[in-house]
């Protein structure tokens, strides 16, 4: 991963403890993307809501395609409205979803975008850097830094930390290697030690 310019990580950590207060929810508590999206005035479709697709349409883009696309932004004007792939897990949804919500609220421009006859733009593509930053953003936001720490702290298995935060076991491995929490607990271990 390309070094995320300075300053963007704890951004995004205070973002992800601003969302839950706004929300009402603990600073290491679960972040439903779906209700974050609600709060920001975000849209979020699946397939299925898509006027005019067909069922053929719908079971490929769900189906037969469906590792092909995770989640698509559609702007219209100031609004944006999130499809997402509903032939996915759930918790590979989270992470989509909080995905683009990054690519939204960093105002990312797309570096490829299709627009319809009545002014729909659909965001395609990102530049890596921004790809980077909306992932980042996305793990933070749903798998806060502190709350990582309090459930390795406890012992508790990636396993059931995902659920608890409602992702996937690789996005939990993720974050402890690339946040450094592993390696700032050893350390504390270490002092610890005999
Ligand atoms: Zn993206």
């Amino acid at each position: 991963m390309p070094t995320l310019r300075r300053g963007f990580k704890t951004w995004c950590e205070n973002a992800a403890r601003g969302y839950r207060r706004d929300l009402g929810i603990p600073p290491i508590g679960p972040l439903d993307p779906r209700q974050l999206a609600a709060h920001l005035g975000i849209e979020i479709w699946t397939p299925n809501d898509i006027p005019g697709l067909s069922a053929d349409d719908i079971f490929h883009l769900t189906h037969t395609a469906k590792d092909s696309w995770s989640a698509a932004t559609i702007r219209h004007g100031d609004e944006s409205l999130i499809i997402t792939n509903s032939g996915h897990a759930q918790t590979r949804q989270n992470n989509s979803i909080a995905h683009e919500i990054g690519h939204i609220v960093l105002t990312h421009e797309p570096a490829k975008m299709f627009v319809t006859p009545d002014g729909l733009m659909m965001m395609s593509e990102y530049n890596a850097t921004h790809e980077d930053e909306a992932n980042w953003f996305a793990g933070a936001v749903l798998v806060p830094r502190d709350g990582l720490i309090d459930a390795l702290r406890k012992g508790v298995t990636d396993l059931v930390v995902a659920r608890q935060y409602g992702v996937s076991e690789a996005l939990i491995k993720m974050r402890r290697n690339l946040t450094g929490v592993d390696r700032q607990l050893s350390r504390r271990r270490g002092t610890w030690a005999p």
